[in-house]
Protein backbone atom coordinates (compact mmCIF):
# COMPACT_ATOMS: atom_id res chain seq x y z
CA UNK A 1 0.00 0.00 0.00
CA UNK A 2 1.10 3.63 -1.18
CA UNK A 3 -0.54 6.57 0.95
CA UNK A 4 -0.15 10.05 -0.08
CA UNK A 5 -0.34 12.48 3.11
CA UNK A 6 -0.81 16.06 3.21
CA UNK A 7 1.84 17.41 5.92
CA UNK A 8 1.36 20.92 8.49
CA UNK A 9 5.23 21.88 7.77
CA UNK A 10 6.00 20.01 11.03
CA UNK A 11 9.23 18.06 11.14
CA UNK A 12 7.84 15.65 13.94
CA UNK A 13 5.76 14.53 11.43
CA UNK A 14 8.09 12.68 8.41
CA UNK A 15 10.21 11.64 11.64
CA UNK A 16 7.09 9.85 13.16
CA UNK A 17 5.58 8.86 10.02
CA UNK A 18 8.99 6.48 9.42
CA UNK A 19 7.06 3.41 9.98
CA UNK A 20 3.95 3.98 7.85
CA UNK A 21 3.52 3.63 4.01
CA UNK A 22 3.55 7.25 3.26
CA UNK A 23 5.44 7.44 0.12
CA UNK A 24 4.36 11.10 -0.54
CA UNK A 25 3.63 14.06 1.48
CA UNK A 26 1.49 17.50 -0.13
CA UNK A 27 1.25 20.65 0.63
CA UNK A 28 1.84 24.48 0.21
CA UNK A 29 2.15 27.82 0.61
CA UNK A 30 -1.07 29.72 1.64
CA UNK A 31 -0.62 32.00 -0.85
CA UNK A 32 0.43 31.81 -4.96
CA UNK A 33 0.19 33.34 -8.17
CA UNK A 34 -2.42 31.18 -9.08
CA UNK A 35 -4.42 30.26 -5.86
CA UNK A 36 -4.77 26.27 -4.46
CA UNK A 37 -6.67 24.36 -3.01
CA UNK A 38 -7.24 25.49 0.88
CA UNK A 39 -8.06 29.01 1.99
CA UNK A 40 -4.87 31.00 3.84
CA UNK A 41 -6.50 31.56 7.07
CA UNK A 42 -6.76 27.46 7.57
CA UNK A 43 -3.46 27.07 6.91
CA UNK A 44 -0.08 26.95 8.36
CA UNK A 45 1.88 30.22 7.61
CA UNK A 46 5.17 28.97 6.35
CA UNK A 47 8.08 30.86 5.18
CA UNK A 48 9.99 29.57 1.94
CA UNK A 49 13.07 28.35 4.26
CA UNK A 50 10.52 27.17 6.44
CA UNK A 51 9.37 25.29 3.38
CA UNK A 52 13.22 24.26 1.96
CA UNK A 53 13.68 22.90 5.79
CA UNK A 54 10.73 20.57 6.14
CA UNK A 55 11.43 18.99 2.07
CA UNK A 56 14.94 18.05 3.48
CA UNK A 57 13.58 16.20 6.45
CA UNK A 58 10.84 14.74 3.98
CA UNK A 59 13.51 14.09 1.80
CA UNK A 60 15.61 12.51 4.56
CA UNK A 61 12.88 10.06 5.70
CA UNK A 62 13.41 8.33 2.10
CA UNK A 63 9.61 10.48 0.80
CA UNK A 64 8.71 12.46 -1.91
CA UNK A 65 6.71 15.88 -1.60
CA UNK A 66 3.78 17.33 -4.22
CA UNK A 67 3.28 20.91 -4.18
CA UNK A 68 -0.43 22.20 -4.44
CA UNK A 69 -0.86 23.63 -7.38
CA UNK A 70 -4.28 22.76 -7.95
CA UNK A 71 -6.34 26.13 -8.26
CA UNK A 72 -9.87 25.77 -10.63
CA UNK A 73 -9.90 29.37 -11.46
CA UNK A 74 -6.64 31.61 -11.84
CA UNK A 75 -9.10 35.17 -12.16
CA UNK A 76 -8.74 35.89 -15.76
CA UNK A 77 -4.59 36.42 -14.50
CA UNK A 78 -4.21 33.86 -17.32
CA UNK A 79 -4.90 37.12 -19.92
CA UNK A 80 -2.59 39.09 -18.57
CA UNK A 81 0.85 39.87 -20.71
CA UNK A 82 3.41 37.79 -18.92
CA UNK A 83 1.41 35.16 -16.71
CA UNK A 84 2.94 32.29 -18.08
CA UNK A 85 6.63 33.48 -17.33
CA UNK A 86 5.65 34.62 -13.86
CA UNK A 87 3.95 30.87 -13.13
CA UNK A 88 6.89 29.59 -14.51
CA UNK A 89 8.56 31.55 -11.99
CA UNK A 90 6.76 30.48 -9.50
CA UNK A 91 7.11 26.57 -10.38
CA UNK A 92 10.81 26.81 -11.04
CA UNK A 93 11.01 28.26 -7.09
CA UNK A 94 8.79 25.83 -5.82
CA UNK A 95 11.45 23.06 -7.96
CA UNK A 96 14.48 25.06 -6.48
CA UNK A 97 13.15 24.58 -2.63
CA UNK A 98 12.91 21.01 -3.03
CA UNK A 99 9.42 20.10 -4.47
CA UNK A 100 9.26 16.96 -6.43
CA UNK A 101 6.06 16.97 -8.44
CA UNK A 102 2.68 19.08 -8.13
CA UNK A 103 -0.98 18.60 -8.12
CA UNK A 104 -2.75 20.73 -10.57
CA UNK A 105 -6.21 21.35 -11.52
CA UNK A 106 -6.59 23.18 -14.11
CA UNK A 107 -5.52 21.91 -18.06
CA UNK A 108 -3.49 25.43 -18.61
CA UNK A 109 -1.51 24.42 -15.93
CA UNK A 110 -0.64 21.05 -16.12
CA UNK A 111 0.25 21.30 -20.07
CA UNK A 112 2.45 25.10 -19.02
CA UNK A 113 4.63 22.52 -16.52
CA UNK A 114 4.77 19.77 -18.57
CA UNK A 115 6.46 21.78 -21.56
CA UNK A 116 8.86 23.14 -19.27
CA UNK A 117 9.58 20.09 -17.19
CA UNK A 118 8.38 17.05 -18.97
CA UNK A 119 9.88 14.89 -16.26
CA UNK A 120 8.43 16.19 -13.38
CA UNK A 121 5.71 14.30 -12.35
CA UNK A 122 2.21 15.65 -12.32
CA UNK A 123 -0.87 13.91 -10.40
CA UNK A 124 -4.71 15.88 -11.38
CA UNK A 125 -5.96 16.85 -8.47
CA UNK A 126 -9.04 16.07 -6.83
CA UNK A 127 -10.29 19.91 -7.63
CA UNK A 128 -10.28 18.37 -11.35
CA UNK A 129 -13.50 16.61 -10.64
CA UNK A 130 -13.48 14.00 -12.91
CA UNK A 131 -16.38 11.67 -13.67
CA UNK A 132 -15.35 9.89 -17.12
CA UNK A 133 -12.46 7.89 -18.53
CA UNK A 134 -12.42 10.58 -21.50
CA UNK A 135 -11.57 13.86 -18.79
CA UNK A 136 -9.18 11.50 -17.67
CA UNK A 137 -7.59 10.67 -21.17
CA UNK A 138 -7.35 14.13 -21.93
CA UNK A 139 -4.77 14.92 -18.64
CA UNK A 140 -3.08 12.11 -19.67
CA UNK A 141 -2.46 13.29 -23.00
CA UNK A 142 -1.43 16.86 -21.93
CA UNK A 143 1.43 14.99 -19.38
CA UNK A 144 -0.24 14.43 -16.33
CA UNK A 145 0.84 10.97 -14.82
CA UNK A 146 -1.35 10.55 -12.05
CA UNK A 147 -4.97 10.94 -11.51
CA UNK A 148 -7.12 11.80 -8.09
CA UNK A 149 -10.36 10.70 -7.45
CA UNK A 150 -12.61 12.16 -4.79
CA UNK A 151 -16.49 12.60 -5.83
CA UNK A 152 -16.27 9.25 -7.84
CA UNK A 153 -14.49 7.28 -4.95
CA UNK A 154 -17.81 4.84 -5.19
CA UNK A 155 -17.98 4.57 -9.07
CA UNK A 156 -15.66 1.55 -9.53
CA UNK A 157 -16.34 0.86 -13.23
CA UNK A 158 -14.77 4.57 -13.46
CA UNK A 159 -11.59 3.64 -11.39
CA UNK A 160 -11.00 0.31 -13.56
CA UNK A 161 -11.61 2.55 -16.85
CA UNK A 162 -9.01 5.00 -15.52
CA UNK A 163 -6.71 2.43 -14.98
CA UNK A 164 -7.19 0.77 -18.22
CA UNK A 165 -6.29 4.10 -19.86
CA UNK A 166 -3.00 3.76 -18.69
CA UNK A 167 -3.34 5.99 -15.62
CA UNK A 168 -2.51 5.72 -11.81
CA UNK A 169 -5.10 6.05 -9.82
CA UNK A 170 -5.19 7.88 -6.41
CA UNK A 171 -7.95 7.72 -3.52
CA UNK A 172 -9.06 10.49 -1.73
CA UNK A 173 -10.16 8.86 1.52
CA UNK A 174 -10.93 10.87 4.40
CA UNK A 175 -13.22 13.73 3.27
CA UNK A 176 -16.72 14.07 4.85
CA UNK A 177 -17.96 16.22 1.45
CA UNK A 178 -21.73 15.14 0.93
CA UNK A 179 -22.43 12.98 -2.08
CA UNK A 180 -23.38 15.20 -5.40
CA UNK A 181 -22.85 18.07 -3.28
CA UNK A 182 -24.40 21.25 -4.66
CA UNK A 183 -21.94 23.77 -3.56
CA UNK A 184 -18.67 22.41 -4.48
CA UNK A 185 -18.20 24.58 -7.91
CA UNK A 186 -18.39 27.67 -6.00
CA UNK A 187 -16.85 25.90 -2.70
CA UNK A 188 -13.11 25.44 -4.84
CA UNK A 189 -13.82 28.13 -6.73
CA UNK A 190 -13.58 30.37 -3.48
CA UNK A 191 -10.15 28.66 -2.25
CA UNK A 192 -8.67 28.86 -5.52
CA UNK A 193 -9.42 32.83 -5.44
CA UNK A 194 -9.08 33.59 -1.68
CA UNK A 195 -5.61 32.02 -2.13
CA UNK A 196 -4.13 33.97 -4.66
CA UNK A 197 -1.51 37.13 -3.61
CA UNK A 198 -2.94 40.22 -3.00
CA UNK A 199 -6.58 39.12 -2.63
CA UNK A 200 -8.64 39.99 0.72
CA UNK A 201 -9.01 37.77 3.11
CA UNK A 202 -12.15 35.72 3.95
CA UNK A 203 -13.53 34.81 7.87
CA UNK A 204 -14.64 31.47 6.85
CA UNK A 205 -16.19 30.03 3.58
CA UNK A 206 -19.96 30.46 2.54
CA UNK A 207 -20.32 27.21 0.77
CA UNK A 208 -19.12 25.13 3.83
CA UNK A 209 -21.87 26.93 5.76
CA UNK A 210 -24.31 26.15 3.00
CA UNK A 211 -22.69 22.22 3.61
CA UNK A 212 -22.72 22.34 7.13
CA UNK A 213 -26.88 23.31 7.43
CA UNK A 214 -27.73 20.65 5.30
CA UNK A 215 -26.17 18.26 7.07
CA UNK A 216 -28.02 19.95 10.25
CA UNK A 217 -31.14 18.84 8.63
CA UNK A 218 -30.34 15.80 7.71
CA UNK A 219 -27.43 13.84 9.59
CA UNK A 220 -27.54 10.47 8.23
CA UNK A 221 -25.22 12.58 5.55
CA UNK A 222 -22.69 11.92 7.64
CA UNK A 223 -23.13 8.23 6.18
CA UNK A 224 -23.54 8.79 2.63
CA UNK A 225 -21.08 10.74 2.13
CA UNK A 226 -17.83 10.17 0.14
CA UNK A 227 -15.02 8.71 2.78
CA UNK A 228 -13.92 5.25 2.38
CA UNK A 229 -13.25 3.70 5.65
CA UNK A 230 -9.76 1.87 6.62
CA UNK A 231 -11.57 -1.06 6.23
CA UNK A 232 -12.61 -1.13 2.68
CA UNK A 233 -9.31 -0.36 0.72
CA UNK A 234 -9.18 -3.90 -0.43
CA UNK A 235 -12.04 -3.32 -2.81
CA UNK A 236 -10.32 -0.43 -4.63
CA UNK A 237 -6.84 -2.43 -4.58
CA UNK A 238 -8.95 -5.37 -6.41
CA UNK A 239 -10.00 -2.60 -8.69
CA UNK A 240 -6.68 -1.33 -9.50
CA UNK A 241 -5.88 1.77 -7.36
CA UNK A 242 -2.71 2.66 -6.79
CA UNK A 243 -2.75 4.81 -3.69
CA UNK A 244 -4.84 6.57 -0.85
CA UNK A 245 -4.60 9.95 0.00
CA UNK A 246 -4.82 11.53 3.24
CA UNK A 247 -6.06 14.76 4.06
CA UNK A 248 -5.84 17.63 6.67
CA UNK A 249 -3.03 20.19 5.78
CA UNK A 250 -4.66 22.04 8.66
CA UNK A 251 -4.33 18.99 11.79
CA UNK A 252 -1.96 18.43 14.09
CA UNK A 253 1.01 16.06 13.60
CA UNK A 254 -1.20 13.67 15.97
CA UNK A 255 -4.40 13.36 14.35
CA UNK A 256 -2.49 13.37 10.52
CA UNK A 257 -0.29 10.10 12.35
CA UNK A 258 -3.70 8.64 13.54
CA UNK A 259 -5.53 9.00 10.32
CA UNK A 260 -2.56 7.69 8.18
CA UNK A 261 -2.01 5.10 10.60
CA UNK A 262 -5.54 3.94 10.68
CA UNK A 263 -5.03 3.33 6.79
CA UNK A 264 -2.37 1.60 6.84
CA UNK A 265 -3.67 -0.77 9.04
CA UNK A 266 -6.91 -1.20 7.04
CA UNK A 267 -8.95 -0.92 10.30
CA UNK A 268 -10.19 1.92 12.74
CA UNK A 269 -11.99 0.50 16.03
CA UNK A 270 -13.33 4.28 17.68
CA UNK A 271 -15.28 7.12 16.50
CA UNK A 272 -14.96 7.03 12.37
CA UNK A 273 -14.55 11.50 12.45
CA UNK A 274 -11.36 10.99 14.47
CA UNK A 275 -9.81 10.19 10.96
CA UNK A 276 -12.11 11.95 8.80
CA UNK A 277 -11.98 15.49 7.65
CA UNK A 278 -15.55 16.73 9.12
CA UNK A 279 -15.20 20.11 8.31
CA UNK A 280 -18.89 21.28 8.72
CA UNK A 281 -19.16 22.43 11.82
CA UNK A 282 -16.06 24.34 13.02
CA UNK A 283 -16.29 26.85 9.92
CA UNK A 284 -19.89 27.87 10.23
CA UNK A 285 -19.71 28.47 14.22
CA UNK A 286 -17.06 30.75 13.33
CA UNK A 287 -19.17 32.23 11.33
CA UNK A 288 -22.18 32.67 13.47
CA UNK A 289 -19.65 34.14 16.38
CA UNK A 290 -19.33 36.81 13.53
CA UNK A 291 -22.79 37.71 13.49
CA UNK A 292 -24.02 40.89 14.86
CA UNK A 293 -25.68 40.31 18.88
CA UNK A 294 -29.16 41.27 16.96
CA UNK A 295 -29.18 38.49 14.92
CA UNK A 296 -27.59 36.13 17.19
CA UNK A 297 -31.32 36.93 20.14
CA UNK A 298 -33.13 35.60 16.94
CA UNK A 299 -34.77 32.25 18.01
CA UNK A 300 -34.22 30.58 14.50
CA UNK A 301 -30.39 31.30 14.14
CA UNK A 302 -29.76 30.57 17.95
CA UNK A 303 -31.95 27.29 17.33
CA UNK A 304 -29.10 26.70 14.29
CA UNK A 305 -26.03 27.95 16.76
CA UNK A 306 -26.77 25.39 19.15
CA UNK A 307 -27.26 22.58 16.90
CA UNK A 308 -23.90 23.39 15.53
CA UNK A 309 -22.42 23.16 18.24
CA UNK A 310 -24.38 19.79 19.51
CA UNK A 311 -22.97 18.50 16.38
CA UNK A 312 -19.39 19.03 17.78
CA UNK A 313 -19.80 15.66 19.34
CA UNK A 314 -20.79 13.23 16.62
CA UNK A 315 -19.53 10.12 16.63
CA UNK A 316 -19.57 7.90 14.07
CA UNK A 317 -19.21 4.13 15.64
CA UNK A 318 -16.82 2.42 13.25
CA UNK A 319 -16.89 -0.99 14.74
CA UNK A 320 -20.70 -0.68 14.39
CA UNK A 321 -21.14 -1.17 10.59
CA UNK A 322 -22.59 -3.88 8.77
CA UNK A 323 -19.35 -6.11 6.90
CA UNK A 324 -20.71 -5.65 3.26
CA UNK A 325 -21.44 -1.64 4.22
CA UNK A 326 -19.29 -0.58 1.01
CA UNK A 327 -20.46 -3.22 -1.12
CA UNK A 328 -24.03 -3.09 -0.79
CA UNK A 329 -23.46 0.69 -1.69
CA UNK A 330 -21.20 -0.06 -4.53
CA UNK A 331 -24.26 -2.35 -5.53
CA UNK A 332 -26.77 0.92 -5.72
CA UNK A 333 -27.16 2.77 -8.50
CA UNK A 334 -27.05 6.03 -6.35
CA UNK A 335 -26.36 8.40 -9.42
CA UNK A 336 -30.30 7.29 -10.32
CA UNK A 337 -32.18 6.71 -7.09
CA UNK A 338 -32.90 9.36 -3.99
CA UNK A 339 -31.82 8.60 -0.88
CA UNK A 340 -35.01 8.48 0.45
CA UNK A 341 -36.25 5.90 -2.08
CA UNK A 342 -33.18 3.61 -1.05
CA UNK A 343 -32.88 4.80 2.76
CA UNK A 344 -29.95 2.06 2.98
CA UNK A 345 -27.64 5.06 4.50
CA UNK A 346 -29.94 6.31 6.71
CA UNK A 347 -30.94 2.95 7.93
CA UNK A 348 -27.21 2.44 8.57
CA UNK A 349 -27.11 5.78 10.12
CA UNK A 350 -29.38 4.91 12.54
CA UNK A 351 -27.27 2.04 13.72
CA UNK A 352 -23.58 4.22 13.83
CA UNK A 353 -24.03 7.64 14.67
CA UNK A 354 -24.95 9.32 18.11
CA UNK A 355 -25.20 13.41 18.41
CA UNK A 356 -24.00 14.37 21.71
CA UNK A 357 -24.53 10.96 22.99
CA UNK A 358 -27.76 10.29 21.90
CA UNK A 359 -28.61 8.26 19.17
CA UNK A 360 -29.88 9.49 15.79
CA UNK A 361 -33.41 8.84 16.32
CA UNK A 362 -33.51 11.46 19.11
CA UNK A 363 -32.37 14.06 17.53
CA UNK A 364 -34.14 17.18 16.36
CA UNK A 365 -33.09 19.50 13.40
CA UNK A 366 -33.47 23.20 13.93
CA UNK A 367 -35.58 25.04 11.35
CA UNK A 368 -35.83 23.72 8.05
CA UNK A 369 -36.19 26.77 5.83
CA UNK A 370 -33.21 28.15 7.27
CA UNK A 371 -30.58 29.25 4.58
CA UNK A 372 -27.03 30.33 4.36
CA UNK A 373 -28.28 33.70 2.83
CA UNK A 374 -30.52 34.30 5.34
CA UNK A 375 -27.19 34.17 7.64
CA UNK A 376 -24.59 36.17 5.49
CA UNK A 377 -27.34 38.88 5.60
CA UNK A 378 -26.42 39.48 9.24
CA UNK A 379 -22.55 39.33 9.06
CA UNK A 380 -20.57 42.08 10.37
CA UNK A 381 -18.22 43.81 7.74
CA UNK A 382 -15.47 43.61 10.01
CA UNK A 383 -15.32 40.11 10.35
CA UNK A 384 -14.43 39.82 6.57
CA UNK A 385 -10.43 40.91 7.21
CA UNK A 386 -8.07 38.30 7.67
CA UNK A 387 -4.58 38.41 8.06
CA UNK A 388 -2.21 37.48 5.22
CA UNK A 389 0.32 34.74 5.86
CA UNK A 390 3.27 34.40 3.80
CA UNK A 391 3.90 33.66 -0.27
CA UNK A 392 6.59 31.66 -2.26
CA UNK A 393 8.04 34.12 -3.80
S1 LIG B 1 -28.85 5.84 -2.87
FE1 LIG B 1 -28.86 4.49 -1.09
S2 LIG B 1 -26.81 3.59 -0.98
FE2 LIG B 1 -26.71 5.34 -2.37
S3 LIG B 1 -26.02 7.09 -1.09
FE3 LIG B 1 -28.29 7.13 -1.13
S4 LIG B 1 -28.94 5.94 0.65
FE4 LIG B 1 -26.76 5.45 0.28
Amino acid sequence: MDLVLATNFDDQLPAEARDLPVKTYFGGFPYSLTGAGRPPHILPAITPERFREHLERIHESGRVFYATVNSTDLGLKEYQEGFRARFLQEVGRLLELGTDGFVVALPLLVEIIHREYPDVPISVSTFSRLRTVAQGEYFLRMGARTLVLEEANRDLRLIRGLVRAGAEVEILVNQTCIHDCPYRAHHLNTSSLVSQDGTPGIPFEVPILECGLQMLKDPTLLVSSIWVRPEDLSLYEAAGVHRFKVSGRNRSTPWLLRSARAYSQRRYDGNLLDILSYVQVKGPLQALGSLSPTALSDPEIASVRDAFERMQHVSIDNSAFPPDFLRRVLATDCAHLSCKECGYCGSVAQKVVRIDGRPLSEYRPPAPSLQAESLLRHLRPEASAAAVPPTVS
